[in-house]
């Protein structure tokens, strides 16, 4: 066979070729075996071949019957599965739907239901029927087909239309039966979703009224601190004549005063200055809660602050007879706003003494905390307080304990000292027992070491000596005549000084213009040109420039001081003038070289 096979002809002939042979090689073989074999031996032979035959007849049969048991099983099986089917498809909750050409080919009950249809009328139908208009319609069905020939799956949310024209929220899930072939069909679930969405339209509405309420609130709040604001322009504004004019009896010596007279004035001196207490403690309470307290935060020395209190408070220690200890170290840091932890301090310390017993004390000390805290600590020896008003006692105007009216008080302290301890990054706590006395505590952030306060080039410098008045000009600037009594006799006892006086912006600078002031006291508040105006004027004005110009405001909110330092006053005096205050500021500024 080792002739040469080129195409498939040849090899065809090549095969049937070894084929013959090998059939005419195994009949010679078996025309040998049956000629070796007895007559009897080859009929036993057949014999054995027949009842093989019939074996294999009967064995076919059975195969037979079992085909057609399983054939019978498979059909049971799969009418069962489609029974399945339909039940479930029927009694689905969901609407389902097969399509082809957005044509309806079969729907489930809820599918017609949910639409407003008949059960099994929906067949045929074109989906457009379905849609609220033309463009809903047609972009659902691009974005929809343009997923499922892609082979995804395509969900979205659309309003959809009832039988009777009514429109409703509908989640829409479709398929493609052959993703390969999408125009075979696809099957769509269909789900009612107008309460889900009925539900988010008043969330969202409800969120839309939360926010005209929140609006509302601060809006009100807004309100409230303006009115605030000019609630104490003008009760300062009175203040500052009452105030002054008792500062001025008071110290006037050459008229003679009998005691009942100057208790008398020490009495309106008193009230005086527990009325702008209050005014200043809302004040305060105010401008936290409506968010505007400015704060300066800076490392401190608690010991030093404590002692400065401690001098503040010793008139009304010895009035109630109580020792008061003071034991915080020296070269300890806090991070502080002086003036509100000064504040905080003094609330702290001065209700140790109001509420204390006879002869009873009150001791200042402070603790290293772990984490960077240190805690200051003043506990007195009064009578406590009990457990069921401690919960309120940094609520405002809570003055818990009942036997305390005839103890001077607002029932604001403790609420303001909580609220400024915490915008300084600390807070407050309170441990007492009725018959052990009260226990409060602050606990603030330390500040960096000593040593880096003093390699600062911004370590604060000595206070400089202030000194006395020379010779010189001041122009008041005022609309308000009390004020302006109460600077004119105030000025006139300082020597030295000739006052000039305008009751308006545009008068004071006239005045400017002839009498070339040292010093100018302007009040803010004034009728046509104001305060800050008039200072503008003065600065853009090159003769006049370098004037000394002091602000002269009743508003004391942290807005109007910023506006005042922003736009470039020397210096700024609130009313109700303090005498002290107010000679070193005229002392200060005059001194300066013009
Ligand atoms: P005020 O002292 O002006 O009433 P505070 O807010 O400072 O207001 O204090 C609220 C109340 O808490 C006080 O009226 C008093 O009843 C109670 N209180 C505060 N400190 C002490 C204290 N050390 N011992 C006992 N009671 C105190």
């Amino acid at each position: 066979m080792s002739s040469k096979v080129d195409t498939p002809a040849a090899a065809g002939a090549e095969l049937r070729l070894q084929t013959e042979e090998i059939v005419r090689e195994k009949a010679a073989q078996l025309h040998i075996t049956l000629e070796s074999l007895a007559p009897e031996e080859i009929l036993k032979m057949l014999h054995d071949l027949q009842l093989y035959q019939v074996d294999l007849e009967s064995q076919n049969e059975e195969l037979r019957r079992v085909q057609a048991e399983l054939e019978t099983a498979r059909t049971v099986q799969v009418e069962r599965l489609a029974n399945e089917q339909r039940i479930i498809i029927s009694s689905m909750p969901t609407g389902l739907c097969f399509l082809k050409d957005r044509k309806i080919q079969l729907a489930n009950p809820a599918f017609d239901l949910s639409f407003g249809y008949e059960i099994g009328t929906t067949k045929g139908m074109d989906t457009s029927e379905f849609y609220p208009d033309i463009e809903t319609y047609q972009r659902v069905g691009n974005d929809a087909y343009a997923s499922l020939a892609d082979g995804a799956s395509y969900a979205a949310e659309s309003l959809m239309k009832r039988k009777d024209g009514s429109l409703f929220w509908c989640s829409l899930t479709g398929q493609a039966v052959n993703p390969a072939k999408p125009e075979e069909g696809s099957i769509w679930l269909l789900h009612d979703i107008s309460e889900r969405k009925s539900a988010e339209q008043n969330l969202l509405e409800s969120n839309r009224l939360l926010m005209e309420a929140r609006e509302e609130a601060e809006s009100a709040s807004r309100a409230k601190s303006d009115f605030l604001s000019r609630m104490s322009h003008e009760l300062r504004t009175p203040m500052n004549a009452i105030m002054g004019f008792t500062q001025l009896l008071e110290d006037d010596r050459n008229h003679y005063l009998s005691d009942d007279q100057r208790d008398s004035l020490h009495e309106i001196s008193r009230a005086g200055t527990h009325l702008l207490e209050l005014i200043n403690e809302v004040l305060d309470l105010s401008r936290i809660e409506s968010g505007r307290l400015l704060l300066s935060l800076e490392p401190l020395e608690p010991g030093e602050l404590c002692l400065e209190c401690l001098s503040l408070l010793m008139p009304l220690a010895e009035q109630h007879g109580i020792t008061v200890v003071v034991n915080v170290p020296s070269g300890l840091r806090i991070q502080a706003d002086r003036l509100r932890l000064r504040q905080v301090l003094l609330n702290l310390i001065s209700n140790g003494i109001k509420y204390n017993s006879e002869g009873g004390s009150v001791d200042i000390g402070c603790d290293l905390l772990p984490s960077n805290l240190l805690r200051i600590w003043v506990s007195d020896t009064g009578p406590g307080i009990g457990p069921e008003f401690l919960p309120r006692l940094f609520q405002p105007f809570e003055r818990v304990t009942a036997d305390n009216s005839h103890i001077e008080g607002t029932g604001i302290g403790l609420a303001l000292a909580k609220r400024l301890t915490e915008a300084m990054n600390g807070s407050i706590g309170v441990k007492s027992k009725p018959g052990n006395g009260t226990l409060f505590w602050i606990e603030l952030p330390q500040a960096e070491l000593m040593e880096e306060m003093e390699a600062s080039p911004d370590a604060p410098t000595a206070p400089v000596p202030v000194p006395s008045a020379r010779e010189r000009q001041v122009l008041y600037i005022e609309d308000n005549p009390a004020n302006m009594r109460l600077v004119k006799k105030i000025v006139s006892g300082l020597g030295g000084v000739k006052l000039l006086t305008a009751e308006s912006a545009e008068a004071g600078l006239e005045l400017v213009e002839t009498g070339r002031p040292h010093l100018i006291l302007m009040d803010i508040n004034l009728p046509g040109m104001d305060g800050f105006e008039a200072l503008g004027r003065l600065r853009r004005n090159p003769e006049t420039c370098g004037i000394p110009v002091v602000a002269v405001t009743a508003s004391a909110m942290p807005d109007q001081v910023k506006r005042i330092e922003e736009a470039g006053f020397d210096d700024f005096l609130t009313k109700p003038i303090n005498l002290q205050l107010f000679v070193a500021a005229v002392n200060a500024l005059l001194e300066k070289p013009v």
